[in-house]
Order: structure tokens, then sequence, then C-alpha cells
């Protein structure tokens, strides 16, 4: 069986000038001419408002649906509403709730090429997100059945908006390993965060990896699989971190799931392109999550 990785033409958004809402189509025609064996495109449905509202207001939800009320409607941390961007947003957080339901029935990885976008708040977005695709899809799952899930975010911000949306006790735990203090929170019991940097980078997620207690027991590990950490990254990067590391990285994660017999759903999270970093290479750092989703897939 191969590894699901939902995937719309829909994601994309253009005019708002990030690689967050453009870069899905490029990494999808990747594997058409190069295409990674294992892995099966699959078109996701849009989130529906009733999702949306898992992690949002109602005001904010009608804005993003509608775009009205208009304040609501722009405070989508990226720009002026317009439906096209609803269009996306909706699709995209579609398919991260897509590889989590997909990831929870089958007991198989899975994958959305869209993002977790961990700055989203309840009532508006942040750092380029709109909605809190990570919570909307582990409350899904909860509402599936599921008792534990956790958020891995290795992004290389903190992921502040989901540790604000996690509740004492509702079965969400957050693990995050970040290189940029932007948006970050003070660690508790359900949302832990590490500041590392490009020395200790690899020992600091193991480290975090080991503190979770009895990982068997997960439902479902959501991964938000950023490639901003990479050295050649101007938003987010820092030195000493390669694309050798980042994907030793992706094959600890999935090896560490594997181990405990977890499915991962992951997502692919920061990573732009810029003056040293091409939109080429990073569609390639983004396919090491792939490539890694595939490899440990059924590995134990
Ligand atoms: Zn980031």
């Amino acid at each position: 069986m191969s590894v699901k990785t939902f995937y719309s033409e829909a994601y994309n958004c253009e005019g708002y000038g990030v690689d967050t809402r453009e870069k899905a189509r490029d990494i999808a025609m990747s594997l058409i001419t190069n295409p990674i064996e294992g892995l099966e495109i699959c078109a996701p449905q849009p989130a529906t408002e009733e999702q949306f509202r898992l992690a949002h207001s109602v005001q904010y939800t009608m804005g993003i649906f509608q775009g009205r009320p208009e304040a609501a409607a722009d405070r989508n941390g990226l720009g002026p509403w317009s439906r096209d961007l609803s269009n996306s947003v909706l699709h995209s957080t579609g398919g991260v709730v897509a590889a989590a339901t997909t990831a929870f029935a089958t007991g198989k990885n899975a994958g959305s090429l869209s993002s977790g976008i961990h700055h989203a708040r309840k009532n508006f977005g942040a750092g380029f997100c709109t909605a809190n695709g990570l919570i909307i899809s582990a409350r899904v799952l909860l509402a599936q059945g599921a008792q534990r899930v956790v958020i891995v975010d290795l992004d290389a911000h903190c992921g502040g908006g989901t540790a604000s949306l996690i509740k004492t006790g509702e079965g969400i735990e957050q693990v995050d390993v970040s290189v940029s203090a932007f948006d970050s929170y003070e660690s508790r019991a359900n949302a832990q965060l590490t500041m590392s940097n490009g020395e200790r980078y690899l020992d600091d997620i193991r480290a975090a990896l080991k503190s979770i207690v009895d990982p068997s027991s997960i439902d479902v590990v959501l991964y938000n699989a950023g490639m901003d950490p990479h050295e050649n990254c101007n938003t987010g990067g820092v030195d000493g971190i390669t694309t050798f590391d980042l994907y030793q990285r992706e094959k600890m994660v999935f090896h560490w799931a594997a181990e405990a017999k977890v499915p991962v759903a992951f997502v692919l999270a920061g990573g732009y392109s810029g003056s040293r970093l091409s939109r080429a290479e990073l569609v390639d750092l983004h396919r090491l999550t792939l490539q890694a989703a595939v490899e440990f897939d059924g590995w134990c």
C-alpha cells in the first residue's frame, strides 16, 4: 500500500508573495517528472465550516468562508481577503484533515502538500498562517475516537498559535523544537518548546522525541515538517543546519514513530526560497519528508 499524499490545484493562490501558498504546485510537478515510488497523490475535500470552527471563532470562520465581516476576513495573516485565498485555505486545510483521518483509519503514514499553519489563532491569522489545520485535524480525530494526538512541530519558528489553542486534558500535545524565537511561548505540560541552534539541532530533536512518554499509546502524530531551519533559508534558517541534517531529522522522526507503530500525518510547513535558496532547491528539501515517509511506512 502506498503513502497517500493529498494535493489539489486549489491549494495554490498567487498574489500574496509567499511560498506557503505557491510551492505545493512545484512539489506536485516534481512528483510527476521525478516520482517517489510508493507515494500516491490524492485529491482532498475542502474543509467545512463545521471543521473550521473546531479551532476558530464563528466571526473569523465567517470572514474566511464568506469574506464578511470584512475586518474578520482581512485578519487572515496574508493580506486582503479574496475568493481565491478562501478557496486555497479551505482546500489546503482539507488536505491536512484528509492526511490525519487517513493515517488514523489505515494506521499508515499519510500527508498533505499543504502546511500545518501553526501561527493561526482562534480569532485571527498571523505569520502567513490563516487556519490552524493542526488543531482542526487533531480535533477531527478526537471526534472520530482518537484518545491521544501528538503534534511534532519542527518548523524553524515556534508554534505559538497551536499552543494557544490546546486545551488542558483534551488529548492533544505539542512537542516543538525551534531555532527562531518568533511566536515563542512558555512550555507547559501539553506544549513543550525547546529552543535549539545549528550546533545542537539533531541532539535536541532526539531528546525531544525521547521525552514523549509512552509513544505507542499515541493514535496519530501530526508532523509539521518545516524546512525553514535550513542554513540557506532567509526566513528562519540558521548556520550549521544542512540538507543532510534535515534528511537525518526526517528519518529520525519517521523511525521513532515506526518503532512505536504510530502513523504519521505529515504536512510541509515553512521553507522559503530567496537569494540563497532557489524554488527548485526548496522543492528538493520538502521531498526529503516525502522520501522518509515512504521509507519508514510499515517499517516495523
Ligand atoms: Zn517557519
